[in-house]
């Protein structure tokens, strides 16, 4: 199946929560989530609410997360046996796994307004690593690595005022942003507490189990 192109907001009212998939208007009173909260369908705000448990409840979750960092199933199950064979505990491996991902460094950095904002940056060509170009949105970053944005790019007025607005949201505590010179420092692994999206990792693990 390809990538969703349909109306993002969608998406996370479908999930009945903030995805954050699209930029300042998050933050907003604007905000889909805010303004409608019942999930999209033909039957608006008195259409039945299933109340979600088991199977159901996992599949959610598992959307939810594939909606939050773009990444599609195939993808996403691949992380999964990654996660799966790696020290430790599988789902914090599979949350780790995608907040390493190029776009994701991108957008939390404050480059990009949203990951799919990341995601284009990226596959542009806009971003190096290492010294090096990369323009591969799922590359792997390492401890150490420094992510910057190339020279033609850093008089870009979206790219900075996306710096601006990301005063506002934090850094996570794994990253380093110099914003004078436009680079970021991977200064660790993302650690779970790092992660402040309401994620319950622990049922997409029940669901790959089964
Ligand atoms: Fe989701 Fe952002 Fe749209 Fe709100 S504005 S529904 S958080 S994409």
């Amino acid at each position: 199946m390809g990538r969703y192109t349909g109306p993002v907001c969608r998406l996370c009212r479908r999930e009945s929560t903030q995805l954050f998939l699209k930029g300042e208007r998050c933050f907003k009173d604007k905000c889909a989530v805010k303004r409608r909260q019942y999930v999209p369908g033909q039957h608006g705000p008195t259409g039945r609410r299933r109340k979600l448990q088991g199977y159901g409840l996992q599949l959610r979750e598992k959307q939810k997360v594939k909606r939050i960092y773009g990444v599609l199933e195939r993808q996403f199950r691949f992380y999964f046996k990654r996660a799966a064979s790696s020290k430790g505990v599988t789902g914090e491996n599979l949350l780790a796994i995608l907040e390493r991902r190029l776009d994701n460094v991108v957008y939390r950095l404050g480059f990009a307004a949203s990951r799919s904002q990341a995601r284009q940056l990226v596959n542009h060509g806009h971003f190096t690593v290492n010294g090096r170009r990369v323009d591969v949105p799922s590359f792997q970053v390492r401890k150490g690595d420094v992510v910057e944005l190339s020279e033609k790019t850093r008089k870009n007025a979206m790219i900075q005022a996306n710096l601006d607005t990301a005063q506002g949201r934090g850094i996570p505590s794994w990253l380093e942003l110099d914003g004078a010179s436009f680079k970021g420092t991977v200064g660790a692994m993302p650690r779970r507490e790092d992660i402040t999206m309401p994620i319950q990792e622990s049922l997409i693990v029940e669901l790959y189990s089964k």
